[in-house]
């Protein structure tokens, strides 16, 4: 999922809710939704479907305050129905709240339980609303918001970063092990404030941060291409363990639970956009790095070096530049289709590829190809593209792909399904090739991805290339993936 907020008192706040999500349409193209809050005024516009289809002018007109949170959703627990579109809107003794979330709680049946046993009334199926209602359960018992917070946040275990709307503020938090990235950013025309304010923003345990009069106007969002499509200026992540409260006084920091980093892998290799910023670089750079080292690792002796695009594609330009074979486009993909991995059914799934991606039968008749990609996850992808490039006249078709073998199913926020859907958690390298009808097939090593990131391995979550957890898995959840 998608996560936005800012406070900017005298901005069209829907209307840089509405473009930050529009960036972040990649993280969930089933539902969108847009709160603002006008003082203790909440107003909310969600509907099924991309953020271009659910908001146009008129109803974006109607979305007026001074803040405002909006989520684009990717249903990992919960179907996909209107009911748990976000932002969850749940009222309190202090007002309403606005709660969009990112990531997947492991203990999300146990606390709708013990919710439910506090006569909270929950009304849909996802765990998202059971963090809104554990916040305002706490607000109801006599905790101001930021306590509330603080102490439902206690009772969550798994995935969240978290972006809250209040009548006071905007609240952003994420998990300690930070699985899901969430940043900070400031809405900025006055150039004078521009070196001033990264010294001024630490993460130090309950400061102002900027004790100016006027106030500033942060953003948090998913991703930084949230920041840079509205003009705002990255600051810094929100760390992980860390709470912002952000008020027409200014930003207030401190630390809910100590950081154990554990960011999610996949989010580097795949998930975000490439022109996003994550451990200090874009994602771009990161994955141009992969797939230089894939071609260290396993070189090919072909003619073209060509991508399945668009995610494979800076894997396979670094693969190309580091064997000094010409990169070339193969397929050409109708960008208006969706990405394929969402859609729900194997039938559709099927569909949308078929719609999704042409050969270039002149460049590819008589040719030795490598094609790299960032991930076989069932293999349904690949089979039909190798199939489509040998119809197109290739002669040899060799596979890369720019991360290892995905054996393991993901429990914190990404989709990756049932473990018995992944190829590679039944068949060796040698049968997927065999199965995709590929002349040779490699994947990436576990340690030459970790070491491309040049940060701590142990400060990332790999488990669906490991099986090795970071955050325990209660029993009954991972019988419901594992087999
Ligand atoms: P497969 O060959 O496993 O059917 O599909 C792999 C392709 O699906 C890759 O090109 C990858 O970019 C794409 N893909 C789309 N969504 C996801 C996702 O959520 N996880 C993974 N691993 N791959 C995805
Ligand atoms: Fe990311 Fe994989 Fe960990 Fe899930 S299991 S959080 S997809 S690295
Ligand atoms: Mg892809």
């Amino acid at each position: 999922c998608g996560v936005f907020g800012t406070l900017a008192p005298g901005e069209n706040v829907a209307k840089l809710a509405y473009f930050g999500l529009f960036a972040l349409q990649h993280r969930g193209q089933e539902s969108a939704g847009i709160a603002t809050f006008e003082g203790e005024f909440c107003r909310v516009h969600k509907a099924m479907g991309l953020v271009s289809q659910v908001f146009d002018e008129v109803n974006l007109a109607q979305l007026t305050g001074e803040l405002v949170v909006g989520h684009t959703r990717y249903s990992t627990t919960g179907s996909s129905r209107i009911a748990n579109a976000q932002p969850v809107i749940v009222e309190t003794r202090l007002g309403p709240l606005a709660l969009a979330h990112n990531g997947n709680l492991v203990n999300a049946e146990q606390l709708r339980q013990e919710l439910e046993a506090e006569d909270r009334h929950l009304v849909s199926s996802t765990d998202s609303e059971c963090i809104a209602h554990a916040i305002a359960q706490a607000v109801n018992q006599g905790q101001d918001w930021l306590g509330a917070t603080r102490q439902a946040l206690q009772r969550c275990q798994g995935a969240f970063s978290l972006v809250i709307g209040t009548p006071e503020g905007l609240i952003g938090a994420r998990d300690p092990h930070g699985v899901r990235p969430l940043v900070l950013g400031l809405l900025s025309n006055n150039p004078a404030l521009d070196d001033l304010l990264p010294r001024e923003i630490i993460c130090s345990d309950g400061t102002l941060s900027h004790p100016e009069a006027d106030p500033l106007h942060y953003v948090l969002a998913s991703e930084t291409c949230a920041l840079d499509i509205i003009g705002a200026d990255y600051l810094r992540q929100v760390e992980p363990g860390e709470l912002v409260w952000i008020t027409r006084q200014g930003l207030q920091t401190q630390r809910w639970a100590e950081a154990t980093p554990k960011l999610c892998i996949f989010e580097m290799i795949y998930f975000a956009r490439p022109d996003s910023w994550m451990q200090e670089e874009s994602l771009y750079s990161y994955r141009v790095r992969l797939g230089e080292q894939l071609a260290k690792e396993a070189p090919a002796e072909v003619d073209w070096v060509m991508s399945v695009p668009d995610s494979g594609t800076p894997a396979a330009i670094g693969f190309s530049r580091q064997l000094g074979i010409p990169y070339t486009e193969g397929l050409i993909k109708n960008r208006y289709v969706g990405r394929t991995f969402i859609q729900p059914t194997q039938s559709m799934r099927e569909r949308g590829i078929r719609m999704k991606l042409n050969p270039l039968d002149d460049v590819l008749r008589g040719k030795r190809v490598v094609i790299v990609d960032d991930s076989i996850v069932r293999g349904t992808t690949s089979q039909k593209i190798v199939k489509a490039l040998r119809q197109a006249g290739a002669t040899e078709v060799h596979m890369r792909i720019s991360s290892p073998p995905v054996t393991h199913p993901c429990f914190y926020g990404i989709d990756t399904d049932t473990q018995d859907q992944l190829i590679a958690a039944h068949h060796s390298v040698e049968e997927i090739a065999q199965k995709i009808g590929v002349d040779s097939l490699a994947y990436l090593s576990w340690e030459g991805m970790l070491a491309a990131t040049g940060k701590d391995p142990s400060s990332f979550c790999s488990a669906c290339f490991t099986g090795n957890y970071p955050i325990p898995i209660p029993e009954g959840l991972k019988r419901s993936k594992l087999v």
